[in-house]
């Protein structure tokens, strides 16, 4: 059975201003397939559309289904900026694994992509705690991130004993609050990022480091792709106000959110203060 008209329709109405499916949500929206990987591949074609990809054209989408807990499914979408260094694009792997920590996910039992995961998105899913690595799923083939990536570098040759998700962050709308949930285990930078648009809204975004570096998510970037995830016609239109908060003495997201800042225009108001 082909989803019906329905699909999208109700999906919209779920979506207002929300980037994830509650479980009850999910199930209903399940019941309109025959195979819950028909139910993926529709859901990952819908997803997609909220990729900005002005440089390479190529959307991608990834779905973070939460282990335990409410069962909730997070969306994650690939974030590029024009004429920026490729280095700040924001995979869609990173901005499932964002959204659901964001949202007090504890775990993820399965990740869902429309792709390979690519080698940074690789690295990036390593950081997570080993008891809680998510299974990866695509195209319906089912691996571990060991058999994506074996002999990996990850959190415990740093000997860092509390890897990403030992600890769930607790949602709020305090950017102090954020700025403590931060994940810094390396640099010690802690640091988030609040964004408001013209309506009045606010999303937000948590640094996430990683023990290879490079593929650490910025605060900036983290909170950019919520405001993208939870808008799905205007993406980052309508941005007003960006606030970015980090740690006194170990500061180093000036130069990041100066370069993404400039791809946005003029008109938005940026403020970097260290606590
Ligand atoms: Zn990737």
């Amino acid at each position: 059975m082909q989803a019906n008209n329905n699909f999208e329709t109700v999906l919209l109405k779920y979506t207002n201003n929300k980037s994830y499916l509650t479980h009850q949500e999910l199930i209903s929206l399940k019941s309109q397939f025959d195979s819950e990987q028909a139910f993926f591949d529709a859901l990952l074609k819908w997803v997609s559309e909220y990729a900005i990809a002005p440089v390479s054209q190529f959307k991608v989408a990834a779905l973070a289904i939460e282990g335990g807990g409410e069962g909730r499914l997070f969306f994650g979408a690939n974030l590029e900026f024009s004429h920026q260094a490729l280095s700040l694009v924001v995979h869609a792997e990173q901005s499932a694994i964002h959204n659901a920590l964001l949202h007090g996910v504890d775990a993820i039992e399965k990740l869902v992509i429309n792709a390979s995961p690519c080698g940074y998105c690789r690295q990036f899913i390593n950081e997570i705690q080993l008891d809680k690595q998510p299974l990866i799923n695509v195209h319906g083939v089912e691996k571990t991130i060991q058999q994506y990536l074996p002999d990996a570098f990850g959190p415990s040759d740093l000997d860092n004993q509390a890897p990403l998700f030992s600890q769930s962050l607790t949602p709020c709308s305090d950017l102090n609050k954020y700025v403590k949930q931060s994940y810094a285990p390396y640099s010690g930078n802690f640091s988030a990022c609040q964004i408001q648009n013209v309506n009045g809204h606010k999303y937000f975004g948590v640094y996430l480091e990683n023990a290879a570096y490079s593929p650490s998510l910025s605060p900036l970037q983290a909170a950019l792709n919520q405001v993208q995830l939870h808008n799905r016609e205007s993406g980052l239109q309508g941005i007003s106000e960006i606030v970015i908060k980090q740690t006194k003495g170990k500061a180093n997201q000036i130069g990041v959110a100066n370069a993404v800042v400039m791809s946005l225009g003029s008109n938005v108001k940026v403020t970097i203060e260290e606590v």
